[in-house]
């Protein structure tokens, strides 16, 4: 774990002004123009970044296309492509301390839960498909004797990676290690607010001696730089994670395009449902209150919806209350704080806009509600309880995507899963109770790509992780993830 001398000696370095990174170094934007970095931490400028455009995505798409043809990392053994990922995976883990702290400028997520989810589990990411492409086979078809039919598993070609501020290594790591472990070469367009961390992945990679071109950055807009991906005609599939409407826009663009493969990661309202026989009420409020509030509740699988059954319900509140109101919201480097700063003054600005529209509405305010540590000149979140939420209210439908909890109560069984499932998302969800068979009937009828029992989140890499319904379609992580980035080819040979 990283040491409170360590953080507060990084938290200063001069980070200056960042430019792309294409074909194997960094480069200035084409038009020169930059986006300021301002961290949520104190809302200061710290850094810059390159504003790209047009022109920067095709010279990087140009880059991962030779590089591609040259066949020098796309066609190497996958021993090489493994070791040098392998590499990789040190490198990252070498400079975690750097990458968190450098990370949390950027985001504002608390250092504890930074350094474990951003530069560790990427670093365990990369390890984990460098060590599985050379245990993926091609296959023989049980074919007649005088044919033999061969299915040969190869690389896409170009893939475009588009994820959001949240977690932007890990996430990015997700797509970018499956992508290149199966040989493809790979454009990553960050968010605009949290690019930092991906820039110095690039650098990383090309010291684990990865071939230039093999992996790109390019910063800037997303209605910018991210069409201009998505409308390239010589983009073979765009990975991406972030919010419903963009996925649209991506599905939009490779209509209008040229037809290429989009993967949606897409937000979620995941209910989290507490039965009356939970074993521990007390430890299930307690993670409940982390499975909404850690990272200011920007986290795609959080428990926004809490379901509590009606004979539990006063006790199980108090519970939760007095969890939440230990979670002490503060400076995101202070390894004492558990909850840092919502990413941006426009994402905080957001949030309030829905506790006054759930106040409006009905709901009743529990506890928050409110900006805090305004005198810091960063953007922090009391958590928020709404209780008494509706099916109707935005709160219940719509993604916060900020630290604002609606309760429901439910009766039975039946009940639960009615309310669980009325939402146009399917990410994640939880079921708490003591009993077998509730918990499997539960992770039967819940509509979602993850069902927690009795607990929520830390899914490691070895399980799947994606939505059903508008919650996108397509898996990071696991082998599965594996899958969408190799291309399957026939060879059928008369003998
Ligand atoms: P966002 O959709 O606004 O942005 C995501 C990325 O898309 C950014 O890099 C952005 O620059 C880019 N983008 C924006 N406009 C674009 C356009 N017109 N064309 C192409 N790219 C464009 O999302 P966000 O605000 O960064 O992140 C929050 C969202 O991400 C939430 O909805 C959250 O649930 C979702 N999320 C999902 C998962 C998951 O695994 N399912 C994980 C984390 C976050």
């Amino acid at each position: 774990m990283i040491s409170q001398n360590t953080i507060d000696t990084l938290r200063h370095t001069a980070i200056g002004a960042r430019g792309l990174f294409i074909d194997g170094a960094q480069s200035t934007g084409t038009s020169g123009a930059t986006l300021p970095v301002v961290s949520p931490i104190d809302g200061r400028v710290f850094a810059s970044i390159a504003d790209g455009n047009a022109a920067d995505v095709d010279r990087a798409v140009t880059s991962a296309r030779n590089a591609f043809e040259r066949g020098s990392w796309s066609r190497a053994a996958p021993a090489f492509r493994k070791k040098v990922l392998g590499r990789l995976a040190e490198l990252v883990e070498k400079h975690a301390d750097e990458l968190a702290v450098l990370g949390v400028r950027d985001n504002g997520t608390e250092i504890g839960m930074a350094y474990k989810a951003e530069p560790l589990s990427a670093a365990g990411a990369i390890r984990y498909y460098a060590e599985a492409i050379d245990k993926v086979y091609g296959e023989i078809a049980p074919t007649a004797e005088n044919v033999l039919g061969l299915i040969h598993k190869e690389p896409l070609g170009v893939v475009g990676v588009i994820v959001p501020w949240n977690f932007p290594l890990m996430i990015g790591a997700w797509k970018i290690a499956p992508a290149l472990a199966a040989g493809n070469c790979v454009l990553v367009k960050p968010p605009e607010i949290a690019s930092l961390t991906l820039l110095r992945l690039a650098e990383l990679a090309t010291e684990a001696g990865m071939p230039a071109g093999v992996l790109n950055v390019v910063t800037g807009r997303g209605a910018v730089t991210g069409e201009a991906l998505g409308l390239h005609v010589d983009v073979d599939a765009i990975a991406f994670t972030g919010s419903g409407p963009v996925g649209r826009r991506l599905l939009d663009y490779s209509a209008r395009s040229n037809l290429k493969r989009v993967f949606l990661e897409l937000g979620g309202k995941s209910p989290n449902i507490v039965f009356a026989d939970a074993s521990d009420l007390k430890q299930a409020a307690v993670v409940s209150a982390n499975g909404i509030f850690r990272n200011s509740g920007q986290v795609c699988v959080a428990g926004s919806r809490l379901l509590v059954q009606a004979s539990v319900y006063d006790r199980f509140m108090d519970e939760l209350v007095s969890a939440t109101m230990r979670l002490k919201v503060g400076d995101p480097l202070d390894l004492l704080s558990d909850i840092g700063a919502v990413s941006s003054a426009e994402q905080l600005d957001k949030n309030l806009g829905f506790v006054a529209r759930a106040q409006i509405e009905g709901a009743r305010l529990v506890t928050g509600g409110e900006r805090i540590l305004a005198e810091t000149g960063g953007s922090y979140m009391a958590p928020t309880i709404f209780e008494n939420v509706t099916q109707n209210m935005q709160l219940a439908r719509e993604e916060v995507f900020g630290p604002v909890l609606g309760v429901m109560r439910f009766d039975t069984e039946e009940e639960a899963v009615r309310l669980a499932n009325s939402t146009v998302y399917g990410l994640a969800s939880a079921v708490w109770t003591a009993n077998l068979s509730t918990a499997h009937r539960m992770v039967r009828a819940i509509h979602a790509g993850v069902v927690h029992v009795n607990t929520y989140g830390g899914a490691d890499i070895t399980v799947p992780l994606g939505g059903v319904k508008q919650s996108g379609f397509g898996r990071d992580k696991s082998l599965h993830a594996l899958e969408k980035y190799l291309e399957l080819k026939t060879a059928w040979i008369a003998l």
